[in-house]
């Protein structure tokens, strides 16, 4: 057998074992569990941002409830200078009052962003829970249908292996190079090697010109111009 010949041999079987992976991959049971698995990461990377969210508003939360303690603080300073010092005239009681409103708003402002912080909060609480909960159950539903999938799997999976194993004792013996150029086009295209039928390329009908026609006469490694696959006799 030449070395065309043998990769062709290997051929066959590496095909064959691509094609019991690619069924085991379509297995509607196996899809389910990719869809549920994906939910579950999703899940979790929203319930992530969420508390990574309210842990900053957290953070602020204490930030205003210290600035809120010093504006009143403040609003009852001016409250008992009102009282022991009074404006003395207009122009200053004025300013003053002015003065009481600006602090008021301010607090008014910190108690505002207090209640969003609280709402948000809350918010959390209720759609953490629900994270929580379906979670809970796409990991069951989960783990049910691993369960019965590992069994169907199982007997694929011995097929498979028995399969890419027979396979596997043919690629030992190929030349690593071709071997190399064989890998290279199947990634392009599959059956990768394709046999000359009256001068044509039987993967894609494309006549070869005579130069490459002599080339492959002569044992060398051609690959057809328009698809790309590896040409033999
Ligand atoms: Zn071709």
């Amino acid at each position: 057998m030449d070395k065309l010949e043998m990769l062709w041999a290997y051929m066959q079987e590496d095909i064959a074992a691509d094609r019991i992976d690619a069924e085991i991959k379509r297995s509607p049971l196996r899809q389910k569990l990719e869809k549920t698995r994906d939910f579950i990461l999703e899940q979790q990377k929203i319930y992530k941002d969420m508390d990574e969210r309210v842990s900053i508003s957290l953070d602020r939360k204490d930030a205003i409830v210290d600035a809120l303690k010093r504006s009143e603080e403040q609003l009852r300073t001016m409250q008992d200078r009102l009282k022991s010092d009074p404006p003395q005239d207009a122009e200053s009681a004025h300013a003053f009052l002015q003065e009481i409103e600006k602090n008021r708003k301010t607090i008014s402002g910190y108690e505002q962003e207090l209640r969003h912080i609280h709402k948000e909060g809350n918010e959390f609480d209720s759609k953490s829970r629900n994270i929580r909960h379906d979670t809970a159950v796409a990991k069951q539903d989960f783990d049910r249908m691993k369960a019965v999938y590992n069994t169907e799997a199982k007997e694929k999976k011995i097929k498979y292996d028995a399969q890419r194993s027979k396979a596997d004792s043919l690629m030992h013996e190929i030349d690593p190079d071709l071997l190399s150029i064989y890998n290279t086009v199947k990634k392009q295209i599959t059956p990768p090697i394709a046999k000359l039928v009256d001068g044509q390329c039987s993967g894609c009908n494309t006549s070869q010109p005579s130069a490459a026609l002599r080339k492959i006469e002569s044992g060398a490694i051609v690959e057809c111009e328009t698809c790309g696959r590896i040409l033999m006799n």
